[in-house]
C-alpha cells in the first residue's frame, strides 16, 4: 500500500481530502467529509476518556484559536518559533531546508543553523527540486499566521501554533477554581495553526491541524514520584535513545535510572505507550518512543521524546505525538510579561509549578488509523478500524427490498441508531452492500431477512472474518457492545450461520 492508494480512497469515500479544489486546491488544508469526522470524533472522544481519566484533578478546558501578540511574545514563540528556509536562485522557490535534506539523504537534520544546512546542501550538490537552479539560504521564518484584530484601534494577534499556551494562560484562575490543588490536568482539543514551508504527505503536515494536549501542572519537587507508579514499574517500553538509535525494550524501572528520565515523565510515558498498544491497537513493532537530541529539542523543552510510529504507506517512522518536560519556562515568562503572579503557595511552600505536556496530533493519529487498518483482501478494501474506533459501528440491511423486509428493517435501524452509529442501505445486491461497508471498516452489519419476520432473529456479520452469526433482535445492542468491549469472542456471540470456505 502507498500514499496514493490512502489519498484516493480517501477522497472517493469522504474521509478527506485537500480544500478549496475548485479553486485548484489550498495547500496544506484539508476538508474532512462525514467519515473523516465520525473517525476524528471517535478518535477524540477516546483521547478524551483514556487522558483525563489518568487522574480525578484532571479537567477539559475550552480557549481560543486567537490569542494576543503579548502571550507568544512571552512564550518566545514570536522569537523562537521558525524554520530555516533556502531560496532558488532561478525559480525563487522556497524550501524548509532540513527538510529538504532529509528528502535527499534520509537522515533528520532538525535543530541545525541554517548555515549548517546550507553548507550541507551545497556539499551533497542538492538542486531546487522545482526547477533543478541552484539554492541560497534565506535565513529563517517564523511559522505563525499574524492577525489584525478589531477596527479603528487594531491589536495584534496570532493564531495559535499550539494549544498550550490556553492553558498557561488560564492556570491561575483555574487553580483557585479547581480548589488549589496539584497536580492539576488541563486537556484542550483544538485547533493550531502553522505556516508551514512545505506542507505535505496529506494530514502528516497540514497548515491547520487539531491537536489535543494535556498540560499537567505539579510541584517540581514531586517530579521523582508517582502515586501509581508500582502500576507501571516493570510495564516495557520501547524506545530508541538519542545516543544508540536503536529500539530496545526496557522495564520503566530500568529507564528512569539508565536514561536519567524523573519518574513521572516516564509514568506518562507508560500511559501514552499503553494508549497506543491497547486502545488504538498499533502493532508493537511500529511503535516506538524517539528521545530528542540537545538541537532537535523545542526550545521550550528539557526533556523531549517523541512518539513515533512506522507507516505501512511510507515506510518510515515519523512523530504523531510527544511527551515534553517544559519545566516553569511558559508559567514563568508569562508570569514576568504579564505581571500576575503565577506563583502558588501549598503548606506554606511557595513556587511555580512545572508542567508535563502530552502533546498529540489529532490529524496524524487519523491518518495513523487509516494507514494501520488498510487491507487488501477478498479483492478489494478493507478498513479493519479497531471497532470502537469505526466511523460508522453498524449497517443495517433488508436482504430484498420486498415482502416487509423494508419496514422490518428501518424499524431495526432507527432503534439501533440511538445507541449506535448506524447506516442504512438497502440498494444494490447484499454483497455488493457488504463490501462498500467493508471499505469504510463498519465493523458489523445486520441483515433482515424472511426468517426475521417469523422469529425476531438477524443475522450479524463480522467484517474481518465474513463469518455470521443469528442473533435475537433483541440482543443486537448487547451483542455488539459485549464484543466491541471483548467481552465475547464473535464466533461464541450467536449461532454460527455463514462461514467463508477458506
Ligand atoms: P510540536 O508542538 O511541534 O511538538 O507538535 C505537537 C504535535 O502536533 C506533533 O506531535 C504532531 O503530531 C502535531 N503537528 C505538529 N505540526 C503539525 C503539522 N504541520 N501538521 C499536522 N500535525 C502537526
Amino acid at each position: 500500500m502507498n500514499i496514493e492508494q490512502l489519498k484516493q480512497l480517501a477522497k472517493r469515500r469522504g474521509f478527506f481530502w485537500q480544500s478549496d479544489e475548485i479553486y485548484g486546491g489550498l495547500s496544506g488544508f484539508y476538508v474532512y467529509g462525514h467519515l473523516g469526522l465520525l473517525l476524528k470524533h471517535k478518535w477524540e472522544n477516546v483521547w478524551r476518556k483514556y487522558f483525563l481519566s489518568l487522574d480525578e484533578n484532571f479537567f477539559e478546558i475550552e480557549t481560543p484559536d486567537i490569542m494576543s501578540e503579548d502571550v507568544f511574545k512571552a512564550s518566545g514563540h514570536v522569537e523562537s518559533f521558525v524554520d530555516p528556509i533556502c531560496i532558488c536562485s532561478r525559480c525563487k522557490n522556497v524550501e524548509r531546508a532540513d527538510q529538504l535534506l532529509e528528502d535527499v539523504l534520509g537522515e533528520n537534520f532538525e535543530g541545525k543553523s541554517p548555515e549548517e544546512l546550507l553548507k550541507l546542501i551545497k556539499k551533497h550538490n542538492i538542486k531546487c527540486p522545482k526547477c533543478g537552479g541552484s539554492l541560497k539560504e534565506a535565513g529563517e521564518l517564523n511559522m505563525m499566521f499574524p492577525l489584525t484584530v478589531g477596527v479603528g484601534q487594531l491589536s495584534k494577534a496570532y493564531l495559535r501554533p499550539e494549544t498550550a499556551q490556553g492553558a498557561y494562560v488560564n492556570f491561575r484562575q483555574i487553580f483557585e477554581i479547581m480548589r488549589r490543588k496539584l497536580p492539576l490536568g488541563l486537556a484542550i482539543i483544538g485547533k493550531a495553526f502553522r505556516n508551514e514551508i512545505s506542507p505535505r504527505q496529506l494530514l502528516l503536515r497540514t497548515r491547520e491541524f487539531s491537536q489535543a494536549e494535556l498540560q499537567i501542572f505539579f510541584d517540581p519537587q514531586t517530579i521523582n514520584q508517582h502515586k501509581r507508579w508500582d502500576e507501571i514499574k516493570n510495564y516495557r517500553l520501547i524506545i530508541s535513545t538519542a545516543k544508540s538509535k536503536k529500539i530496545v525494550k526496557m522495564k520503566s524501572d530500568d529507564v528512569v535510572k539508565k536514561c536519567n528520565l524523573p519518574k513521572m515523565y516516564v509514568y506518562y510515558m507508560a500511559r501514552v505507550q499503553e494508549f497506543y498498544l491497547n486502545i488504538l491497537k498499533i502493532p508493537e513493532n511500529k511503535f516506538r518512543f524517539k528521545e530528542l537530541s540537545e538541537e532537535e529539542k523545542a526550545f521550550y523543552n528539557k526533556y523531549h521524546w517523541d512518539i513515533e510510529l512506522k507507516f505501512n504507506s511510507t515506510g518510515k517512522f515519523s512523530e504523531i505525538a510527544g511527551i515534553h518536560y517544559r519545566t516553569s519556562h511558559d508559567l514563568e515568562r508569562h508570569e514576568k510579561a504579564s505581571g500576575v503572579k503565577q506563583t502558588i503557595s501549598i503548606d506554606k511552600k511557595k513556587f511555580i509549578p512545572h508542567v508535563i505536556e502530552l502533546s498529540f496530533g489529532v490529524d496524524r493519529n487519523i491518518f495513523a488509523l487509516l494507514d494501520f487498518s488498510f487491507r487488501e483482501t477478498r479483492n478489494q478494501i478493507i478498513m479493519s478500524f479497531p471497532p470502537a474506533l469505526s466511523p460508522i459501528d453498524v449497517a443495517v440491511f433488508p436482504l430484498v427490498n420486498r415482502d416487509r423486509l423494508p419496514e422490518k428493517a428501518s424499524e431495526i435501524y432507527r432503534h439501533i441508531n440511538k445507541t449506535f452509529v448506524s447506516f442504512y442501505d438497502s440498494s444494490g445486491s447484499i454483497g455488493r452492500r457488504y463490501a462498500r461497508q467493508d471499505e469504510i471498516g463498519t465493523p458489523f452489519c445486520v441483515t433482515i431477512d424472511r426468517q426475521t419476520l417469523e422469529d425476531n432473529t438477524v443475522t450479524l456479520r463480522d467484517r474481518d472474518t465474513t463469518v455470521q452469526i443469528r442473533i435475537k433482535v433483541d440482543d443486537i445492542e448487547k451483542t455488539i457492545n459485549d464484543i466491541i468491549d471483548g467481552k465475547i469472542m464473535f464466533r461464541k456471540a450467536g449461532k454460527v450461520v455463514y462461514e467463508p470456505k477458506d
